[in-house]
């Protein structure tokens, strides 16, 4: 039977959030369901104009909100960002790394890759996810009450795609850091989970269609986007809510015994065992 009970797991009422890569896409997305669900909301992010749109879009659920800009590369600044967290909200129980960055996928072919384009992905996509679990895990360690870690990785650690293989790679790493936090921070009461996205338009996605000055090509981004949703049995791309709600579920009680898992809101464009 269900019953409003049944939904109680899924509040987060009382607790504290934060999330990097929040002034934008996927992070807007899951800062602004965490806080509708009840959370405070620590908002970090390189982009300043876009943390102050989220806390604005955030204002009308009710709870605390706080803008940290930080870059997700530095440890001191992650650090930072977590320590705000418990100083102004007096604790942490859930902590997205959602910052992350990909290239313009003619630069992507391992024969083409730069160093710097090496280098850059690597800083962001695993340094960045590794201070913040690292940075998380301490704090909850201590709490004893545990927490909640969701890491952001891609449908692109399922399926091998020419241009692609550096940001596969690092979101690949993701996955092993994520099973490898399940265990380190499971007799802690930590769960850290990863949510593997299929293609989801947003200004990292709008990349794909850039044009030399910098203006995006509307037809090319519309071409992109119906050749993605061409790959999914729903015929579709992903929104930004599609992937906000598996963060939800895995930040709430109502995933409490879900640990080192990937969640796949991809449309069915691939379908791992
Ligand atoms: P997005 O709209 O570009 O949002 C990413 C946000 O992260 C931006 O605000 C960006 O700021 C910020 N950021 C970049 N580097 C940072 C750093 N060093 N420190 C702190 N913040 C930084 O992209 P999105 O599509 O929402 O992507 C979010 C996550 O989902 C990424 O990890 C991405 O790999 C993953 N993902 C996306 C898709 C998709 O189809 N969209 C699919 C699978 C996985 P700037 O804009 O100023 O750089």
């Amino acid at each position: 039977m269900t019953s409003s009970a049944s939904f109680q797991p899924w509040s987060l009422a009382g607790r504290v959030a934060l999330v990097t890569g929040a002034a934008s896409g996927i992070g807007r997305g899951s800062a602004d369901l965490l806080a509708w669900a009840g959370a405070d909301v620590v908002l970090v992010d390189v982009d300043e104009t876009g943390l102050k749109e989220t806390a604005a879009d955030l204002a009308g659920h009710g709870g605390r909100t706080a803008e940290v800009a930080a870059d997700v590369r530095s440890r001191e600044q992650v650090d930072a960002a977590v320590r705000r967290a418990v100083d102004e909200f007096g604790r942490l129980d859930v902590v997205a790394n959602v910052a992350g960055i990909t290239l313009p996928a003619m630069r992507g072919r391992i024969v083409d890759t730069t160093e710097d384009d090496l280098d850059a992905l690597i800083a962001v996509n695993v340094k960045g996810v590794f201070w913040g679990m690292q940075a998380a895990m301490r704090v909850m360690e201590g709490n004893g009450r545990g927490g909640s870690i969701v890491n952001i990785t891609s449908t692109a650690i399922d399926t091998p795609l020419p241009g692609i293989g550096v940001y596969a790679m690092t979101k690949a790493a993701i996955v092993m850091l994520t099973r490898t936090g399940a265990c380190e921070g499971g007799p802690a009461g930590i769960r850290v989970n990863a949510v593997a996205p299929g293609f989801v338009p947003t200004s990292m996605t709008a990349g794909h269609a850039r044009q030399p000055d910098g203006t995006i090509d509307e037809e090319e981004m519309e071409a992109v986007n119906v050749e993605m949703a061409r790959l999914s049995p729903l015929a579709r791309v992903g929104t930004v809510d599609d992937v906000a709600q598996c963060v939800l579920y895995l930040a709430s009680d109502a995933a409490r015994f879900m640990t080192g898992q990937i969640l796949r809101p991809n449309g069915g464009v691939s379908m791992p065992w």
